[in-house]
């Protein structure tokens, strides 16, 4: 081995040394998140809430989880889940301490930026039928022509049965998209700004161009469109009143680069951080504090509503356990620490303006830990305190977890929020962590495999961890 030098000594004693996840842990972790992101991959094809929740739902089956019955005294290591709606869950392992001393929370958001349908969505113009849709969550409008869409959600009849639909995912499915303005004809639209290059009025998705063959009637193609959905579903025009609909991208979630070590794939914010609390979860056996794992909706649109975090049947659940255990929900929170996990930004060598180098978050680098999040002066943030960074650091160096430290991006470039601010409102001790991200909201992002394990391990640490919470 050759001899460090006297300042090679030094800095490696009192310096940061920030090395890519490839260079730095071992090549078994790596091969070990090329397997890991195998079930990430198949995690994705899920893309609503909804589907969301129904895929987990007998996967927790398999491992032991019973639906939570409050009034039941579980035993150690004994696992259960609460469903809110349809849209959000909680899962537990009942940890060998009791609820009082505190427990461990992880949450990620499953609702991702996407087209909801119009309450009236269905109209015909210059003989082709379409879907109008509302954009919900933040993206970019013009990213969302031109690339094939599908159609999922449900529908409520007149009976009140409730109709499944996916349409158009799968090779054998037809494509759905919203067209775009051909160049030649485009020069008033080019010196647009990107904001109004398409509007949201716009995104109005082709569905049909055959009329149905009767003259009598008008709207023919939209006819024949109801009618093929009326085939197949059983449904008619009035039924989307009572029907959450919405286009997503039909693109497959697959391996990205010519060494396979990223994925592209849509919803990955927050689907990356989804998956690894997840993962984490399910094998977290007998934990010292109990653990609740937390998929949430509507973080893209500030979590409201009944199934945002904003709601209380988060809080609601807190309460039920404290009271199965007869304790109070007050002690409950103040001696829990929650990991937000929500996506981050990698930097981009395109734009790396908007990156401060010393505070950024690099591909590769292992999950990204915010301190805080927000806008301007740290406006609505979450803002880890030194002592919460020291608990979970702590337990990261301990249990061999790779993470970096960022901001989202320079100063007054933007910012954003995160479910920290909805769950340190309860009085627990919240910091944010998620997988660097490139392409963040655009209809396909990119993740690099190693930090989607990474935060699996990150997770886990934290649920295995014996250390109390001490501050
Ligand atoms: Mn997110
Ligand atoms: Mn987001």
């Amino acid at each position: 081995m050759v001899k460090k030098t006297k300042g090679q000594e030094l800095a490696g004693k009192i310096l940061t040394d920030r090395k890519s996840l490839v260079d730095k842990p071992s090549a078994e972790d790596m091969a070990k998140a090329d397997e890991f992101c195998v079930g990430y991959k198949a995690f994705l094809n899920n893309k609503t809430e909804r589907e969301v929740v129904d895929y987990v739902l007998p996967i927790l089956a398999e491992h032991g989880y019973k639906e939570y019955k409050r009034g039941t005294k579980y035993r150690a290591g004994s696992k259960f889940y609460k469903v809110n709606r349809g849209k959000t869950i909680l899962m537990c392992t009942k940890g060998r301490r009791p609820v009082a001393e505190g427990v461990r929370v992880s949450v990620a958001h499953i609702d991702s930026p996407r087209l909801d349908f119009k309450p009236h969505p269905l109209f015909e113009d210059a003989s082709m039928a379409y879907f109008k849709t509302h954009y919900y969550g933040g993206i970019k409008k013009y990213q969302w022509t031109t690339i094939p869409l599908s159609v999922r959600g449900v529908v409520y009849t007149k009976k009140g049965e409730k109709v499944t639909v996916k349409i158009g995912e799968g090779e054998d499915e037809p494509a759905l998209l919203i067209t775009d303005l051909l160049p030649h004809l485009a020069q008033t639209q080019m010196r647009k700004t990107a904001g109004e290059v398409v509007e949201g009025e716009q995104l109005n998705l082709l569905i049909g161009s055959i009329p149905y063959d009767d003259e009598k009637v008008k709207d023919r193609v939209k006819l024949a469109v109801m009618k093929i959905l009326n085939d197949k579903y059983g449904i008619t025009e009035d039924d989307f009143e009572t029907a959450e609909l919405c286009a997503v991208p039909a693109f497959i979630p697959r391996d990205m680069g010519l060494d396979r070590s990223m994925i592209a794939a849509y919803g990955q914010d927050d689907s990356s951080c989804a998956y690894a609390e997840f993962m984490a979860e399910l094998d977290t056996k007998s934990p010292e504090y109990t653990t609740v794992t937390i998929f949430a909706d509507k973080e893209e649109t500030g979590s409201d509503g009944v199934t945002g975090m904003r709601s209380f049947f988060f809080r609601d659940f807190l309460e039920d356990l404290a009271q199965d255990e007869g304790c109070e929900v007050r002690d409950v929170l103040r001696h829990s620490v929650c990991l937000s996990c929500d996506v981050s930004a990698g930097l981009d060598p395109a734009w790396p303006e908007v990156m401060e180098r010393n505070n950024c978050c690099f591909m590769n680098r292992g999950p990204c830990l915010a301190k805080y999040d927000g806008s301007r002066g740290k406006y609505s943030t979450n803002d880890a305190s030194a002592e919460m960074m020291n608990y979970v650091i702590s337990i990261f160096r301990d249990a061999g977890v790779s993470w970096q430290i960022g901001e989202l991006g320079k100063i007054d470039q933007g910012g954003g929020g995160t479910i920290a601010s909805e769950i340190s409102v309860h009085s627990i001790d919240t910091v944010d962590i998620g997988v660097p991200v490139l392409s963040m909201h655009a209809p396909i992002e990119v993740t690099c495999k190693a930090d989607v394990y990474m935060l699996y391990k990150a997770v886990r640490a934290v649920y295995d961890s014996k250390r109390p919470k001490d501050f």
